[in-house]
């Protein structure tokens, strides 16, 4: 995605979160190559991409998610519905729980969440419990996403927190990822 996407979405996010001067607008910006905060989505995307597939090894639907802050990894994991028998064991959730322990905070401030595919609604729910201030994710879930497919739930002005998204990181590997593993179930 260009830059310049990632530079607007930045500015309209009402949570205040921004990592540039008041002057980094968008128009300020030039469209280019790919900026540093894009190499390293794709980068903490592919560490997702390894969770979700070792969730499939496990039978467990193959979605993975990983919080950074500050360029460390706070919490990861996949989905783990099966192994736990725990329907609200869905990798955003079983990261932002590791998280939230380590940092002993339930606030998940200055963090970027990762997943590889689009956020249903309790997991975006869960988001916005935790105030992260942006989501990264992969392909759109046009059966469950709650984030672009069948709501907003990240960008509803009617509650109390909002997150910057990004979409399309790895999309294409995240939901062939997913597609593949149906199709061998079948
Ligand atoms: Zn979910």
């Amino acid at each position: 995605m260009p830059a310049i996407e990632l530079s607007a979405l930045r500015s309209d996010s009402p949570s205040g979160y921004s990592s540039g001067s008041p002057s980094d607008s968008p128009s300020d910006r030039p469209s280019g190559p790919p900026s540093d905060e894009a190499s390293a989505d794709v980068s903490w995307m592919s560490r997702a991409l390894d969770l979700a597939r070792a969730a499939a090894t496990r039978g467990e639907v193959p979605v993975g998610a990983v919080i950074v802050r500050a360029g460390q990894v706070l919490g990861e994991g996949h989905n783990r519905t099966i192994t736990d028998a725990d329907p609200t064991a869905h990798a955003e959730v079983v990261a932002i729980r590791q998280a939230a322990a380590e940092l002993g905070d339930w606030r998940l401030i200055d963090c970027t969440l990762y997943v590889t595919i689009e956020p249903c609604s309790m997991c975006a729910g869960a988001i916005v419990l935790s105030r992260i201030p942006r989501v990264v994710y992969g392909a759109r879930d046009p059966k469950a996403g709650m984030v672009d497919s069948l709501g907003n739930l990240l960008r509803d002005v009617r509650l109390n927190h909002r997150c910057e998204v990004t979409e399309g990181v790895l999309a294409t590997e995240s939901s062939e990822l997913l597609r593949s593993f149906f199709r061998e179930r079948r």
